[in-house]
């Protein structure tokens, strides 16, 4: 088994200041994400479905 940093699972975020879901433009890499996540309810599925695939993968939380 290999273990990789960051590009486990389907997404792969490669532009912190892009939506990874929807490929729109962020204000900001961190906070801009959520507000943009808290207005568009199909990036937050989608997020909240990556998020645990995140976790489940880590076995743990991931934090920023
Ligand atoms: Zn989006």
């Amino acid at each position: 088994m290999s273990y990789q940093t960051q590009t486990t699972g389907t997404t792969s975020w490669t532009n912190p200041e892009r939506c990874p879901f929807c490929d729109a433009g962020l204000e900001d890499g961190g906070w801009g994400f959520i507000a943009h996540v808290r207005a568009n309810p199909q990036c937050s599925t989608e997020y909240d479905m990556w998020r645990e695939q995140i976790a489940g993968d880590m076995g743990g939380e991931w934090g920023g």
